[in-house]
């Protein structure tokens, strides 16, 4: 997406993407100094590691104590967490509105869960119920994020699922479940997904996941996870090149690739 943009647009850079072990992340990190980068994108699994090896952190990001974005100014390195703000264009543009006021379930408790979350809270849902399958890491989120605004946010135990979802308005699968496709694993029972539900995967695939398939058999509105990925890659070029992104051309290449 982003050297396609970069072509499109004449800008002389390149993005390029480096394996990186846990051991060599400082290294790394402070290399994008020496070697002259504008920045960098930050995934699993550092993501959260890479915090303290930054300069400083704009607000969202250390509220959410992780990073997916690096922009190296006059050598100082600023981390930002474009996933929330993705998380939330990409909702707008699937649902035609933001989460405010809504009754919001999000499943996972990972980094993907921390931003949702966070998006969720900073816009006012009315509450964010969260279900992971390690409810240790669910009830830490929650406790976090209870910090964060004064919107209700709990985590739930797996027999309260079914009945917390039937009467969300908003259902995010965050977790991984999905990625892998000729596993049909669906992380909730969509038995009681109707067509008032929105459904969102931050999974991004070339087909709808399991999940997004079965809600919308059922008449769910289904948001796919390309369209996040899109989103918080334009944000990150807006961050790296100050230009408006070239939404259309990153869309068109996240669905052909
Ligand atoms: P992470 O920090 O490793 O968290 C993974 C989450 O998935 C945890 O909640 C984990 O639960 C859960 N999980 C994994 N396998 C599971 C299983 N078999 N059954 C139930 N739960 C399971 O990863 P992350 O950064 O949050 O990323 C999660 C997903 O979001 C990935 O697929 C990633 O590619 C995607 N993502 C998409 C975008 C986008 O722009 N669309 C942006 C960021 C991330 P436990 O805590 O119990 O392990």
């Amino acid at each position: 997406m982003h050297n396609a943009a970069f072509a499109e647009v004449g800008l002389d850079l390149v993005y390029v993407a480096f394996d990186v072990c846990e051991t060599d992340l400082p290294s790394a990190i402070d290399g994008l100094r020496s070697l002259g980068f504008v920045g960098a994108n930050i995934t699993l699994p550092h993501k959260e590691s890479v915090v303290p090896l930054l300069d400083e952190t704009d607000e969202l990001a250390t509220t959410i104590g992780a990073v997916n974005t690096i922009v190296v100014d006059r050598g100082r390195l600023r981390g930002y967490n474009t996933d929330a703000q993705g998380f939330l264009r990409a909702l707008e543009r699937g649902w035609g509105r933001g989460p405010d006021g809504a009754r919001c379930l999000v499943l996972g408790a990972g980094g993907a869960a921390r931003a949702i979350v966070a998006a969720l809270v900073h816009a006012q849902a009315a509450e964010v119920v969260v279900h992971n399958r390690t409810a240790a890491r669910a009830r830490r989120l929650c406790a976090d994020a209870a910090t964060w605004s004064s919107v209700p946010v709990r985590a739930i135990e797996p027999e309260e699922l079914g009945r917390v979802a039937a009467r969300a308005d908003l259902i995010v699968n965050a977790t991984s479940v999905g990625l892998d496709r000729t596993f049909k694993a669906i992380p909730l029972p969509v038995d009681m997904v109707k067509d008032s539900h929105v459904v969102m995967d931050v999974v991004y695939s070339d087909s709808m996941t399991p999940l997004l398939e079965a809600a919308h058999g059922r008449g769910a509105t289904v948001i796919e996870g390309t369209e996040m990925l899109v989103q918080q890659a334009c944000l990150a070029y807006e961050l790296w090149t100050g230009r408006i992104a070239p939404v259309h051309l990153f869309r068109n290449k996240a669905s052909s690739d």
